[in-house]
């Protein structure tokens, strides 16, 4: 089980000036119900990536409103994450061959899960495709189970969707983040933000003197613009096109860019595309790679707030919780219009958004040449974040998913 640990508890009336009283009170009101009922989360990394930093945020909170509440993570060798990674990336369209093997090793670590975790919580959460196949383990009449799909399913390979399908449809529901992710399904399908702790280390206020330091380590001048992005270092995120970008950028404004992204226990491709990265940032003294630990909440904190616009230039993207991160700092942001982007960007109102290399390169020239309208655009973003993309909402949303399945009981 991941200790979240008491020491990540924010105090609720923290919560409560920024949110209103209100809004604590509602969450109470849903919670009373619901109060010493179990629920377990399951997914496949305690940390790195957009799953892991929901669930460190949400357990600490749900706690404090007396749910018993666990979060289990999936445990496989090599050969399972090689293949949940390519299933990942298939079932984001990119091209793949599945074979007879891959399905093998995939149910063959599900099964070893089964027995190893309790699996007998009143409410069960899945998310994403590497522990779907635990619903095998359900008992009959028994817990509520439900799968969250993080990922974009609007064009998935059909031989893994075909694969996975059989064992989604065996939940009571599932979760998606947009509606057009959703599939033909004999179950219920909610639309669910993701969401980022406005609290939290990696979105809390910084020191101007910490933010200072981090810059001055990694060598970043603060005088002169950064773009900057921080995601793992995946193909889907496309990193060496951000490069692209800012090569075209760099003929105009004389800005620095950073790449900075840690791994992730259930993403084996990091290093390699690490590698990629590298050698298209050719040792340009203004390009920064920095290959960070896969938690760094400060550093990516302060990274994010010392720069002058963030890019998510992602090719496929569930959600990007950076994204939200940015604008909540009131940052100006540059970000391709794929997957879960436009809910966040809604273009020209709290960011830009873009469709190539090219279109990546003008909007940041757009917006370094025009610092007024980039600040507008992230005071909007930072407004467009609380209202809907907080973490408060989503444990809204979760409990209000759990009376639904429990009858209201
Ligand atoms: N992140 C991080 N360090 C890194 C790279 C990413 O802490 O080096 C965090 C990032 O701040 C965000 C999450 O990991 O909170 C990534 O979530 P997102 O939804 O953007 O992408 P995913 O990795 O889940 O595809």
């Amino acid at each position: 089980m991941i200790d979240t640990g008491i020491s990540s508890r924010i105090p609720l009336e923290e919560y409560a000036r920024i949110l209103g009283e209100g809004e604590i009170e509602e969450l109470r009101a849903l919670a009373k119900p619901l109060r010493g009922r179990s629920i377990e989360m399951i997914n496949s990394t305690a940390v790195g990536g957009g799953v892991a930093e929901i669930l460190t945020r949400l357990l600490p909170l749900a706690e404090q409103f007396g749910l018993n509440i666990r979060w289990d993570v999936l445990t496989g060798g090599d050969d399972f994450f090689e293949v949940t990674k390519a299933f990942h990336n298939a079932l984001h369209g990119a091209p793949y061959h599945a074979t007879a093997r891959d399905f093998e090793i995939f149910k063959a670590y599900n099964e070893r899960n089964q027995s190893r975790l309790p699996l007998d919580a009143e409410f069960m959460v899945i998310h994403d495709p590497q522990p779907a196949a635990l619903i095998e383990a359900r008992k009959k009449n028994g817990n509520h189970w439900v799968w969250r799909c993080h990922i974009d399913l609007s064009h998935p390979n059909q031989a893994v969707w075909d694969f996975l399908e059989p064992y989604v449809a065996r939940h009571d529901a599932s979760m998606f983040s947009s509606p057009a992710f959703a599939r033909k399904l004999p179950i219920p399908q909610y639309l669910f933000y993701p969401a980022i702790d406005p609290l939290s280390e990696k979105n809390c206020d910084l020191e101007p003197e910490f933010i200072a330091g981090v810059l001055a380590r990694y060598g970043i001048d603060p005088q002169r613009p950064i773009l900057t992005q921080i995601s793992r270092f995946d193909r889907l995120k496309d990193p060496v096109g951000v490069v692209r970008a800012y090569r075209i950028v760099k003929r105009y404004f004389d800005c620095q860019l950073v790449l900075a992204g840690g791994g992730a226990p259930d993403d084996p491709e990091g290093s390699v595309v690490l590698k990629e990265v590298l050698r298209e940032a050719e040792n340009d003294p203004d390009i920064k790679v920095l290959d960070l630990p896969a938690s760094a909440p400060l550093e990516v904190n302060a990274l994010q707030r010392a720069s002058t616009i963030v890019i998510q230039k992602s090719l496929r993207e569930g959600f990007g919780l950076t994204v939200s991160e940015a604008l909540w700092k009131k940052k100006p942001v540059v970000a391709s219009a794929v997957g879960g982007i436009p809910t966040q960007v809604i273009h020209k109102q709290t960011g830009l958004l873009a469709h190539s290399v090219e279109g990546t390169a003008y909007q940041i020239r757009f917006l370094l040449s025009h610092p007024e309208i980039a600040a507008k655009l992230g005071e909007s973003g930072h407004q467009h974040v609380k209202e809907n993309f907080l973490i408060t909402q989503k444990l809204k949303r979760y409990l209000t998913l759990f009376l639904a399945l429990s009858g209201c009981k």
